[in-house]
């Protein structure tokens, strides 16, 4: 296992191909739901398979810092894509597998990737896409390893040596909305990925010895670099659901000794008796995050099973920023203290660090905090003050024995089932329908997802709509996640004396509207 000093002078790759079981035999990867193409992956084969990805690469003419684009079913070979970027020097930049045409559209048109691997079943639409993009290849791959790109992949011969890299060198982009309404690419650097990879893997003590149960989908940082890194940074292995199933959690779950999720899984845990102390007796470890989880959850979660879930912070931007503490106190409705070389701080609105206690923005620095938001200088320079300090957007306390409380957001931010929804985004949407004056989306409490989305719509005079109409046509064009439950249609939408709709008003009265979802 490497330490945590050398790794700025060389690429990620390196520091897992080194942290890997020195016994290459070793099972690094399984897969037990899939019902094709290999199950059980060992270091060797994971590195054969990263190795081969990337000459393939190569052989196609991409050089470093070209775009490899991908939006698959979760598999191992996808894992073995993005260590072949690594590897090669290529940037990684994974699309959501609910994203809808106009969505990846929009994502080829700004990264400009010089390659995209997609599932078969949206081969057709990505290629238009592509033919108008001037996207250079297109290949397929699915869920048990079929499509193009195996059937390239077979033909290859030789095998190219890895890409020399340094750490300011670009590993991937992870496109996030924003407020305003288009998503951004978060540039994340090899340094970035790395230096987070390690604190995290060390301050949760991850070691050969594990078994992590992977059930996050992994085109988002959660489930791509927290998980992913953890357990590939220190050897160990993971079981890799293709989604969460509750079932098949339950299954695998006394295999393993650890588990990440957003609290939706928990919540989803705990919803049958047969998620019980004796099924989770052995585990060494729980993490959530993503989304914040309710104290309840937490209490119900401790009294049912022994176990003191474990909350972290982060976002796509910065990596994870604070993380309660392995040993010691898991605090509740608390996201724990900066990880080893973070700093977090607290901001009035007057640029004034705050005291313990008081509420402000948080900022962060260090290692993990990204370069900058992908050919938009002037948006990233916006998001930093100066110092090299990130606005993370998210509003904050730090206690008096230094836990980091996330009291709300500044930003408009709806966050369904883990993911970020960005009301712009879809008020852009509804407004655009001929029959729409004017719409706000506002996040409220949903059972399940822990918000969701309704809309609240002005229609023109004389016009008609209806709601399950509305929501269809948003379903059309964005996916599924992002898309209202429920429409409301009012008279005009209540605004302050500054003309500024007033969206607290809203969720006060739309607050029960998708209560019993
Ligand atoms: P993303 O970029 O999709 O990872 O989303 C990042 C945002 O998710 C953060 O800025 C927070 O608003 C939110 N978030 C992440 N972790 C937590 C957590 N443990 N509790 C509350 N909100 C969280």
């Amino acid at each position: 296992m490497q330490s945590a000093g050398p790794f700025m002078s060389i690429s990620l790759f390196t520091l897992i191909e080194a942290s890997l079981p020195e016994d290459r035999t070793r099972l690094v990867l399984e897969a037990p739901d899939r019902t094709h193409g290999p199950r059980e992956w060992s270091a060797e084969r994971l590195l054969t398979g990263a190795a081969r990805f990337a000459s393939l690469f190569t052989s196609l003419g991409l050089v470093k810092g070209d775009r490899v684009a991908l939006q698959v079913e979760k598999s191992p070979e996808a894992l073995a894509v993005y260590l072949a970027c690594l590897r090669g020097g290529f940037v990684f930049l994974p699309m959501n597998t609910a994203y809808r045409l106009d969505e990846v559209d929009y994502l080829v048109g700004n990264a400009e990737p010089a390659l995209v691997i997609c599932d078969p079943s949206m081969e057709e639409g990505i290629s238009e896409i592509a033919r108008r993009r001037a996207t250079p290849h297109v290949m397929t791959l699915d869920a048990d390893a079929r499509g193009s790109l195996m059937e390239a992949l077979s033909k290859l011969r030789n095998i190219v040596p890895p890409a020399q890299l340094a750490a300011h060198d670009l590993a991937a982009i992870l496109y996030t909305s924003g407020t305003t309404g288009k998503p951004k690419g978060a540039m994340l650097s090899h340094g970035n990925l790395a230096s987070n990879g390690i604190a995290l893997r060390d301050s949760w003590r991850f070691t050969e010895d594990d078994v992590l149960l992977h059930a996050l989908p992994i085109f988002h940082a959660h489930g791509l670099f927290v998980a992913c890194h953890c357990a590939l940074l220190a050897g160990a292995r993971m079981i890799w659901l293709g989604k969460f199933d509750r079932d098949l959690v339950l299954k695998h779950l006394p295999r393993a000794t650890s588990f990440m999720g957003v609290p939706t899984f928990y919540t989803r845990l705990l919803a049958g008796d047969d998620f019980n102390a004796a099924l989770v007796r052995h585990m060494r470890l729980f993490t959530s995050g993503s989304a914040p989880l309710l104290a309840e959850t937490f209490d119900e979660f401790r009294d049912r099973t022994g176990h003191a879930i474990l909350e972290r912070y982060g976002m796509t931007e910065t990596g994870m920023n604070t993380s309660n503490p392995y040993d010691g106190e898991r605090r509740a409705g608390t996201v724990g203290f900066p990880l080893p070389g973070t700093e977090v701080r607290v901001m009035s609105d007057e640029g004034k660090q705050l005291a313990a206690g008081e509420v402000g923005g948080l900022q962060v620095r260090g290692p993990n905090v990204f370069a900058g938001y992908w050919r938009m200088p002037e948006k990233s320079a916006e998001e930093f003050e100066e110092g090299g300090w990130f606005k993370t957007g998210d509003v904050a306390m730090i206690d008096a024995d230094g836990y980091v409380h996330l009291v709300g957001r500044a930003k408009d931010l709806i966050i369904s089932g883990g993911f970020n929804v960005y009301p712009k985004e879809i008020e852009e949407l509804v407004d655009e329908m001929p029959e729409v004056l004017e719409s706000a989306i506002v996040g409220v409490p949903h059972l399940d997802f822990g918000e969701a989305g309704v809309a609240v719509v002005v229609l023109r005079p004389g016009k008609a709509l209806d709601e399950a109409e509305l929501i269809s046509r948003v379903k059309a064009k964005l996916a599924n996640y992002k898309v209202p439950k429920r429409a409301f249609f009012i008279e005009s939408l209540p605004r302050n004396t500054m003309g500024k709709v007033q969206k607290n008003l809203l969720r006060d009265e739309y607050r029960d509207a998708c209560k019993g979802n």
